[in-house]
């Protein structure tokens, strides 16, 4: 038990040291670097005492300069290498450096008090400059270290109950797959949480989140669970444990059991006894689902299900039929038509910089059934990808907006972008790359003011045939933005290799931005993480004077929400425009 305590501390303070290496792409210096550094070292050491022993003389440009001379450059080889040493190679580094430089101190003493070469007094001094420099680089360099792994630390901790965060999670996902380790997603949720936060205040639903986790949190560290457990807070009241080291569906629900049961003792806040219960779903990789996306729906599908049902039994692992699929067959057949009867056009919702300057806008799909009713695309464009429609749909509006788009940029002359969402089976499509070079070519916009938004997911699923996809379209100058980037779980090292240029905070975050303290400090690190990649960022669903004034505060570049601009049809976004030119 004590071997799972200190195995969970360390995991989060790994993760901490990693996710720092990964922002700030600490690489290693090979190791065949730091031999040629000391080899040179010794080398330029020997050089010096030998040049400096000569009398002869060199003739250059008919100019008699003493061999002696070039002792000068052969030191401030020799301060090279070591500043080297000590930079790139750490600890190492400076103990080989502070080595060679004490071992010089005998050898000069010796050759001034022995051979009475006074020439070399002054070696006594710069060696124990370079002592100091040596001291004073490393130092510095360890603080900085600190420092790093300090802010990396705050950005995967969770400030209210101080677990770790959504992004500690993916993570450790990510460890935990590339070692093929079978592991468990529990989606938990709290029961009737949203009562407790109305009737008795923001205040005490806090101190009930803090005392839930440091409940789970003791669970988790002192092993009492039998399992090696995770637990974290993802947002509000929702929290997640990932357990491991398990032998059977049994183990699994006993490690679930033990948390369920620690709520059943009624939690005193404040002068209150409150009784907690929480819906615990669940799914397993790789038996489940084998990417991190599904895992976590298929995990929330079943808590969500335990919470309609209603039931007394509080933990529930996923099982395919929880997903319901007649309301699927219905939006299916709506789509099919809708292609049919070219019923899909598109709106474009405008997006501005923090002065309120008009950067561009969103190409959104919009779709009428057949008694010309709106489908809201939040239910048809899952429905399209899951039945293998939506890159039908994504290319009529691509094709459609980018035409309208390319003649209101000539019209009036404009450096605006327009941002066009892709789905993973459009991007998969062999003749993708050849798709926008033709819209390009047709619709006449200059390649830097088209943008292809790409959802985390993608980056997750299909790494390496996403990454060669983006590459190319980068290379021809389209810009790249990453959609609704928190609600996945792409580990941040994945995040660092693709060329984007914008991160869109999904609205969920947004929405809640306001409600604690600790959901603007999660923004705010997300803003922090994008802008330390090189991304610029932009805030999706603002629609507050509040919510802009906390972006504005924390370094967001862009907003797009309803509070500036809903999706507009076609005519109202050109009048947009011209408005935007005049004023
Ligand atoms: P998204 O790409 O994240 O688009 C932003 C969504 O947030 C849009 O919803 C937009 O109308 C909505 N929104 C923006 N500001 C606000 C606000 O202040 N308040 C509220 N309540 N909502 C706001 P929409 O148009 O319903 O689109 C939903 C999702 O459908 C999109 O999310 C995108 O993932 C997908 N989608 C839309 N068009 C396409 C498309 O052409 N192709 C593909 N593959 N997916 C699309
Ligand atoms: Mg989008
Ligand atoms: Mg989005």
């Amino acid at each position: 038990m004590k071997l799972i305590k200190e195995k969970e501390h360390i995991g989060h303070k790994e993760i901490a040291e990693k996710t720092s290496d990964r922002l700030y792409s600490a690489a290693k210096a090979p190791w065949y670097g730091y031999i040629a550094f000391l080899f040179m070292y010794i080398l330029a050491s020997v050089l010096i005492t030998i040049v400096s022993r000569s009398d002869g003389t060199m003739l250059i440009k008919n100019t008699k300069i003493p061999v002696s001379a070039f002792a000068g450059v052969f030191s401030s080889l020799s301060n090279i290498c070591i500043i080297m040493l000590v930079l790139a190679y750490g600890t190492l580094g400076f103990v080989t450096s502070i080595i060679m430089l004490l071992l010089q101190f005998p050898i000069i003493i010796t050759s001034i008090l022995k051979h009475n070469i006074v020439g070399n007094i002054p070696g006594l001094f710069s060696n124990s400059f370079s002592i100091i420099v040596c001291i004073a680089i490393f130092v510095n360099k360890k603080r900085n270290e600190k420092l790093r792994i300090r802010m990396a630390e705050q950005a995967i901790t969770d400030r209210l109950t101080g677990l770790p965060n959504r992004f500690a999670c993916s993570e450790l996902f990510r460890e935990l797959m590339s070692s093929k380790t079978n592991f468990v997603v529990v989606s938990i949720d709290i029961n009737n949480f949203k009562n407790i936060n109305d009737t008795m205040g923001f205040d005490i639903g806090n101190k009930v989140l803090t005392g839930i986790a440091m409940l789970w949190k003791h669970i988790a560290e002192s092993g009492t669970s039998g399992t090696n457990d995770f637990v974290a807070r993802l947002s509000g009241d929702e929290f997640a444990i990932i357990i491991r080291d398990y032998k059977s569906d049994k183990d699994i629900e006993n490690s679930i059991r033990k948390y369920e049961s620690a709520l059943s003792n009624k939690l005193y806040v404040d002068g209150y006894d409150l009784y907690i219960t929480a819906s615990f779903g669940y799914a397993e990789y790789p038996t489940d689902a084998d990417n991190i996306d599904n895992l976590f729906t298929f995990a929330d599908a079943a808590m969500t299900e335990l919470k309609r049902a209603n039931s007394s039994e509080h933990i529930l692992r996923y099982s395919p039929d929880i997903l319901k699929l007649e309301r699927t067959l219905e939006i299916e057949h709506k789509i099919r038509t809708a292609l049919e009867k070219d019923n899909v056009f598109f709106n474009l919702q405008p997006q501005y910089d923090m002065e309120h300057k008009l950067r561009g806008f969103e190409a959104l799909a919009r779709m009428k059934d057949e008694n010309g009713d709106l489908v809201s695309p939040g239910e048809f464009i899952p429905v399209a990808e899951k039945v293998g429609l939506v890159d039908k749909v994504d290319d009529v509006v691509f094709r459609k907006s980018s035409e309208f788009f390319g003649e209101l940029l000539r019209k009036y002359d404009l450096d605006i972008i327009l941002s066009v969402n892709v789905s993973v089976r459009h991007l998969m499509k062999k003749d993708f790359i050849e798709e926008i070079k033709s819209i390009l070519k047709n619709s006449n916009i200059p390649p830097k003011n088209l943008e292809i938004e790409i959802t985390e997911s993608i980056i997750i699923d299909s790494v390496d045939k996403a990454l060669q996809v983006i590459n190319a379209i980068e290379e021809m100058g389209v810009q790249i933005a990453i959609d609704d980037f928190g609600t996945g779980y792409s580990s941040l090292s994945y995040l660092n290799k693709f060329p984007a240029n914008l991160l869109k905070i999904d609205k969920s975050f947004i929405d809640k931005m306001n409600d604690n303290d600790s959901s603007k400090q999660y923004v705010a690190a997300i803003i922090a993480i994008g802008h330390i990649m090189g991304f610029n960022v932009i805030s999706e669903g603002v629609e507050e004077d509040e919510q802009i004034s906390v972006l504005k505060e924390i370094g967001c570049d862009y907003i797009q929400g309803y509070i500036w601009g809903r999706p507009l049809q076609k005519e109202q976004a050109e009048q947009l425009v011209k408005d935007s030119i005049t004023a």
